[in-house]
């Protein structure tokens, strides 16, 4: 297996290629390092090679490693990716920076509320993950309801609406993964133009899509923020959550 820092090397390559290939600058798409089932030395690796931001899904382990790394907390940037319950809200609303994955008025009003009870932090930066595929077990709100629900969460306190999140049905045919990211780039251009003068819409400028197999047509298709696990750290072993 390669190295964090040959991988994180190849996958910024990948990215390059793929924005200039849809006449973007690569400038324009963020990496986020899904560090989700390693340990924080891997984060600590790749942060050496100078990643910052780094995604987790499991609140509890992601807790432990924020805790472990807090001394490079000016360095690093959390970002909550995974489903999440509204008993474990407190924890996000208290030790991370953005969360990618709010899908109903619920979860934003407890996010909001709990971050109002850290003072000393900066809002909560918030993406409402879309469920392109429209399946069943995903998480996610539908297409059609994805403007009212931002603009529920674009008015609480403590937050930021920052975007949409969306992670198609799998799938190796290309095309087929353009499609699902480019119907979830028309929702969100609808949305931004719709609110292009509305302040709580000022800072509405993410589209967070695009993982280890599907990068290129995600970047293709407008992804401002691209999370890669696999390609930076290699396999997950299967974990029992
Ligand atoms: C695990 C995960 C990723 C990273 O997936 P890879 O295929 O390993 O790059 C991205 N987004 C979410 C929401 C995830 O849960």
């Amino acid at each position: 297996m390669n190295s964090i820092v040959v991988n994180l090397t190849q996958v910024k390559e990948r990215i390059e290629l793929a924005a200039l290939a849809a006449k973007r600058e690569p400038e324009e798409i963020e990496l986020l390092a899904v560090s989700k089932t390693f340990p924080a030395s891997a984060i600590e690796e790749a942060m050496h090679a100078g990643q910052s931001a780094f995604g987790e899904n499991y609140v509890q382990e992601a807790v432990e490693k924020i805790t472990q790394l807090e001394k490079l907390r000016p360095w690093l940037v959390w970002h909550f990716i995974g489903p999440l319950q509204s008993n474990k809200t407190r924890d996000v609303a208290e030790h991370f920076d953005w969360i990618h994955s709010v899908d109903r008025l619920k979860i934003a009003e407890r996010l909001s509320t709990q971050r109002g009870e850290f003072p000393s932090l900066p809002e909560l930066q918030v993406c409402i993950q879309v469920n392109v595929s429209e399946e069943e077990s995903k998480s996610g709100v539908s297409l059609s309801n994805a403007l009212e629900l931002c603009d529920a969460v674009s008015k609480l306190p403590n937050i930021v609406l920052r975007g949409l999140m969306a992670i198609p049905e799998p799938t190796s045919d290309p095309l087929k993964q353009r499609q699902a990211f480019a119907a979830v780039r028309d929702c969100f251009k609808q949305i931004q133009s719709s609110r292009l003068v509305d302040p709580d819409y000022q800072f509405f400028d993410t589209l967070s899509m695009g993982m280890s197999d599907d990068l290129e047509a995600a970047i293709a298709e407008g992804s401002t923020m691209v999370r890669i696990g696999t390609a930076i750290f290699g396999k997950r072993d299967k974990i029992t959550k």
